[in-house]
C-alpha cells in the first residue's frame, strides 16, 4: 500500500502575495494529532516532489488545511501557489511532531508562540477542546513583520467564538496576541522583546513566565527558536520531548537550506 493519498484541493486563499492557505479532503484512515505535521507535495514529472506541513485543520474536521509560503524559487512552493480547486496534492499518511500538548507536563497556563506560518501547528492545537481542560487560559502569540501577514486573525476573533464546539472555550480561555515589527498596530516588537520587558504580561494581565505554572509551545524561523529556547532556559524551563514531557517544546517552522 503505497505511503500516499491524493487529496484534492476544495478552496484556496491568498492572504498576500508571499501567504497563502488552502483546504483539501481527507482520507478518513489518515490520523493525526493536533499541532503535528506530515509530508505533502505534488508529482514533478513521475516524482513526487515532497515537504513538511502542519495540519493546520483539527484532527476532528473532515478536510485538511495547510497554511503556507510562496518562497519565489522554492521548488515545491513555486508550483504550490498556483493550486486551484480540482488539483490533486500528495498527503503522506503519517504525521509526527513535538508540538503536540501530551509532551507538556500539567500547568495553568499554555504560550503558543509563532512566527509567520509558525501559526499553523496552534490553529489544530487552539481548536482541541482537551487543551481547553487541560489548561486554563491558553495565550496564542502571532509575531509577523507586516499586518497583512497576521492571517487568520479574523477567524480566531469572529468565528471561533461562535463555533458551536469550542466557542465557549474560546471566549473563556483564550488570549489572542497577534504584533508586527514593522506597521504600526496596536501590538509591536519581537515576541522575545515583549517577554523580556514584560509588556507582553502587562497587556494581557498574566504573571511573567515561571516554569512552576506555565507551559510553552514555539514554532517559527531557526532564528526565533534559538532565541526563545535561551530566554526560556535562562528563567529555568526544562524541554519536554516524545515520551518525556516537559514545560516547553519546540519545532522549528522551517528549514534553512
Ligand atoms: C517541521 C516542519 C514543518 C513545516 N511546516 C510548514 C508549514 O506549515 N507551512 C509552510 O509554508 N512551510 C512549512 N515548512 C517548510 C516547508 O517544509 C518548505 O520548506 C516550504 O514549503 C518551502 O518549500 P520549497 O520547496 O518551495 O522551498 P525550500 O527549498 O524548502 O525552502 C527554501 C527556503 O525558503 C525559506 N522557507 C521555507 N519555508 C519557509 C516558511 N514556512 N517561512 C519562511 N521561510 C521559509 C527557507 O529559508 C528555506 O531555506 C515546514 C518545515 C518543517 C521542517
Amino acid at each position: 500500500m503505497s505511503n500516499f493519498n491524493q487529496e484534492s484541493v476544495l478552496s484556496v486563499h491568498h492572504w498576500t502575495d508571499t501567504l497563502f492557505s488552502f483546504t483539501t479532503t481527507r482520507d478518513p484512515s489518515f490520523r493525526f494529532r493536533n499541532g503535528e505535521f506530515t509530508m505533502i507535495g505534488l508529482k514533478v514529472g513521475e516524482k513526487p516532489l515532497l515537504r513538511a506541513y502542519s495540519v493546520a485543520s483539527a484532527n476532528y474536521e473532515d478536510r485538511l488545511e495547510f497554511f503556507s509560503i510562496k518562497v519565489p524559487d522554492g521548488p515545491l512552493t513555486s508550483r504550490l501557489q498556483h493550486l486551484k480547486q480540482g488539483d490533486e496534492i500528495i498527503v503522506s499518511r503519517k504525521a509526527t511532531g513535538t508540538l503536540v500538548i501530551d509532551n507538556l507536563e500539567d500547568g495553568r497556563n499554555l504560550y503558543l508562540i509563532g512566527t509567520g506560518t509558525g501559526l499553523a501547528p496552534f490553529l489544530s492545537v487552539i481548536k482541541d477542546p482537551e487543551t481547553y481542560e487541560r489548561f486554563e487560559k491558553v495565550v496564542l502569540l502571532h509575531g509577523c513583520r507586516r499586518v497583512a501577514e497576521l492571517a487568520y486573525g479574523e477567524m480566531i476573533t469572529e468565528k471561533l467564538p461562535n463555533d458551536e464546539l469550542i466557542g465557549e472555550y474560546i471566549r473563556n480561555q483564550l488570549i489572542y496576541y497577534p504584533t508586527v515589527t514593522r506597521d504600526p498596530f496596536r501590538n509591536r516588537g519581537r515576541i522575545t522583546d515583549l517577554i523580556t520587558s514584560g509588556k507582553l504580561f502587562g497587556d494581557i494581565g498574566l504573571a511573567s513566565l515561571d516554569p512552576a505554572h506555565d507551559r510553552v509551545m514555539i514554532c517559527g524561523s531557526p532564528a526565533l527558536v534559538a532565541d526563545t529556547r535561551t530566554l526560556l532556559n535562562g528563567k529555568g524551563f526544562v524541554e519536554g520531548n516524545h515520551g518525556e514531557p516537559a514545560q516547553f517544546v519546540v519545532e522549528k517552522a522551517f528549514a534553512e537550506r
